[in-house]
């Protein structure tokens, strides 16, 4: 049996319990895979002791929305200051050539990231595979996701509509809808685990209402329901997708979802940036999830959400760093403190507070995924920490308030530890169980080799 670990004398510990409460000069407990004790002068023969002076620990981040393939086409030139509609189209060009390989290594990039920012469990949404050439894109970042140690919730994406039926996607893009369902059910069947403490939980996520028919919305649905896992896509993200929806279902986005029964607590939608008030009720009444990408948003200029007035009517809601491709970094860290900062823009200084931030990335995102065993620090929870040096020049002066200063201050993100699951999967901020410059060269490779495959001038 693994060692217990015992991390000690953390500055400040914030458990994220439903008072927000903190503790200072305090320890933390784990046996395998469960925290067992929280408090002062903790003490376990044999133990191994992370001593966390100067740290602050806080539960492991919860990411809700990724998309790891796009690692590989970060800061493309031509789509740098594109909106979505435009930028989708551009990059399907890349995208139709990804391989299984080239996932794999996607995804060592994007979970690599997140673990390094204090993020230990990750949804992803991979949702093209191309047309005629099925490979094992999941499984490879499934791969992935155990060599590095992170907690896994991968989503099985589709697209089915096309552009020659309407559709924003070239053909290639897209696959036969009984390919898409058999898919999903081997999936779920292969991978999925929904017991206590899962390192991997297998979703179901056709792309969005531009790119699936309601008929492969309401199968995907039925699948759901009857193997119990969970539903996501991308929804109301941008005014463009406002416009499709009521030319070709004469339905807001939110109605098309509803109209084939997707609007329930299993369900959670990325993005909800426009969404009016009686939509915003309507989330509130059903329990479901929102991921909230503030870095995406901003950067494709699709506007803010209303992150307030979901709280306020307490819809579900957590953090997503949203794909690569349109961040264009996969920083929890970050994430949490751009949340932190946009809201204030549009709702006024104290409408988002750290703490507020953080609470997102932590429970909120638990919540989403519907996990009860992870987002607190607290005996019987999943053993996910990140834990964060203060003791440097990044910090110095804001010791007033460490918690806060996670979010105020701090310019590498990375923590001191991650732990998940009860192991340590970065040590003193280096991944333990991968050489990120051996990630980031097979990256690079596998980045050119897509790239050069573009169609003349659809490329980079
Ligand atoms: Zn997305």
């Amino acid at each position: 049996m693994r060692p217990s670990l015992l991390v000690k004398n953390a500055l400040r510990v914030a458990l994220m319990d439903d008072a927000r409460g903190e503790l200072s000069d305090a320890d933390v407990l784990i046996r395998g895979r469960v925290i067992v004790a929280v408090g002062k002068d903790l003490e376990e023969p044999g133990a191994r002791v992370l001593d966390a002076r100067g740290c602050v620990v806080i539960p492991g981040m919860v990411n809700t929305h990724h998309h790891l393939c796009q690692t590989l086409t970060r800061a493309v030139p031509a789509v740098q200051d594109a909106k979505l509609f435009d930028w989708l189209v551009h990059l399907y060009q890349i995208w139709q050539f990804l391989t299984p390989e080239a996932a794999g290594v996607g995804a060592e990039v994007g979970l690599s990231e997140l673990l390094l920012t204090g993020c230990t469990t990750a949804a992803d949404h991979t949702y093209l595979f191309p047309r005629g050439r099925p490979g094992e894109l999941i499984d490879r970042q499934i791969d992935a996701a155990r060599k590095l140690g992170i907690r896994f919730h991968p989503t099985r994406g589709s697209m089915s509509v096309g552009q020659a039926s309407g559709g924003l996607p070239p053909q290639s893009c897209t696959q036969d809808e009984d390919v898409i369902l058999e898919d999903c059910e081997r999936l779920v069947k292969q991978y999925h685990d929904a017991g206590p403490f899962s390192m991997l939980r297998v979703g179901l996520a056709p792309c969005a209402p531009f790119s699936v028919s309601p008929s492969l919305m309401k199968a995907v649905a039925d699948q759901a329901r009857r193997w119990g896992v969970r539903l996501h896509t991308h929804l109301a993200e941008t005014l463009d997708e406002d416009d499709y929806c009521l030319e070709r279902y004469k339905m807001r986005p939110l109605d098309f979802v509803e109209s084939v029964g997707w609007l329930s607590g299993n369900a959670w939608f990325a993005h909800m940036v426009h969404l009016r008030p009686d939509e915003v009720a309507r989330l509130a009444k059903t329990k479901t999830g929102v991921a909230h990408c503030p870095s995406s948003n901003l950067r494709l200029g699709s506007g803010i959400a209303p992150v307030r007035e979901y709280l306020d009517a307490g819809v579900p809601v957590g953090l997503g760093v949203d794909g690569s491709a349109s961040n264009d970094s996969g920083d929890m860290l970050g994430e949490a403190r751009q949340c932190m900062l946009v809201h204030r823009v549009r709702t006024g200084v104290s409408s988002m507070t750290a703490r507020d931030a953080l609470w997102l990335a932590t429970r909120g995102g638990a919540a989403v995924l519907g996990r009860e065993d992870l987002g607190r620090i607290a005996p019987g929870q999943a053993a996910d920490l990140a834990i964060f040096d203060l003791d440097k020049v990044d910090y110095a002066g804001a010791l007033h308030d460490p918690v806060a200063a996670l979010l105020f201050c701090g310019s590498s993100h990375r923590t001191k530890w991650t732990i998940v699951n009860g192991r340590v999967v970065v040590e003193d901020g280096r991944l333990v169980n991968a050489d990120e410059k051996d990630i980031a060269r097979r990256a690079n490779e596998q980045a050119k080799a897509l790239a050069e495959k573009a169609p003349a001038g659809r490329g980079v």
